[in-house]
């Protein structure tokens, strides 16, 4: 970790899935959706979006989703191209008809093909499986059930204390996130994170402009850009962009292994308490 974040002058976070932990929002967000459906599909509903969660099923964080074609596709995170594509069962599609269906880079828009970045887009993407249209409304009633004081954010311990060091040494810390500003604002509150960090970019709509913040970020700061590392649960938002622009990553993946790289820019985490 010393190798990652040492010499580095411009530290740029995630907020969803980075700063704090805990899966009670999705469960609510799965269940929210599950009920758009018959009850008789309640079960096998919840019964995989379980297996998902365990990592034991096709749907897989890391992973794209196409929507209309209701199959899984492995994207090179630097390319962005399609590397393999899996249908729901789990049939694993020819190269040739892999090739002829993606010939190109993907593009993720959200709607058709979206890249499944962290632990939002499993309900999502299940509630697509089963024909369900609209998941807008129950991802805004989860926003909702997020402010109240049934839902507990579950804080890091040691986290603040751990950014408020990296300041004392010198390094800008910057939070760019896709939450709205007042998400943001009320999270970081009750996280008791609101004053550390220097900059905060909201909205962002990572991965389409993560580049260009990451850049301007660079150019405001006056670093270099392997003295900028990136810190994320995302590949696609946080990561690959990093990399891409010679910058350095901390990739958190709870089900990954922290001897998955050994590669002097990129390190792999299972949680950001294994950066203190
Ligand atoms: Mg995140």
């Amino acid at each position: 970790m010393k190798n990652v974040l040492s010499n580095s002058g411009l530290v740029i976070f995630d907020l969803d899935g980075t700063l704090y932990e805990g899966s009670e929002h999705f469960d609510y967000y799965a269940k929210h959706l599950m009920k758009k459906l018959s009850p008789v599909m309640y079960s096998s509903f919840y019964e995989e979006y379980e297996m998902m969660k365990a990592g034991n099923h096709v749907v897989q964080i890391g992973k794209a989703y196409d929507v209309n074609r209701d199959c899984l596709l492995t994207i090179d995170p630097i390319k962005l191209t399609v590397i393999k594509v899996e249908e729901w069962t789990g049939t694993v599609w020819s190269e040739e008809q892999t090739n002829k269906t993606f010939p190109n880079e993907v593009i993720f828009d959200f709607e058709n093909i979206v890249a499944l970045g962290d632990g939002w887009w499993l309900p999502f993407t299940l509630a697509k499986h089963y024909g369900i249209e609209d998941c807008y409304s129950s991802y805004l009633a989860t926003k909702e059930f997020m402010v109240t004081e049934d839902f507990e954010l579950k804080a890091i311990p040691g986290l603040r204390e751990w950014i408020l060091q990296l300041q004392a040494e010198g390094k800008v810390t910057v939070l760019v996130t896709n939450s709205d500003k007042e998400d943001v604002l009320r999270l970081l509150k009750e996280l008791d994170l609101n004053d550390v960090f220097s900059h905060i970019v909201s909205s962002a709509r990572k991965p389409s402009y993560t580049l260009e913040i990451f850049k301007h970020l660079i150019y405001q700061y006056d670093v270099k850009e392997e003295m900028t590392v990136s810190i994320g649960d995302n590949f696609i938002n946080e990561i690959a962009p990093a990399l891409l622009l010679g910058m350095k990553g901390i990739y958190i993946h709870p089900h990954g292994t922290t001897d998955e790289t050994e590669a002097s820019n990129l390190k792999v985490v299972r949680r950001i308490t294994e950066c203190f």
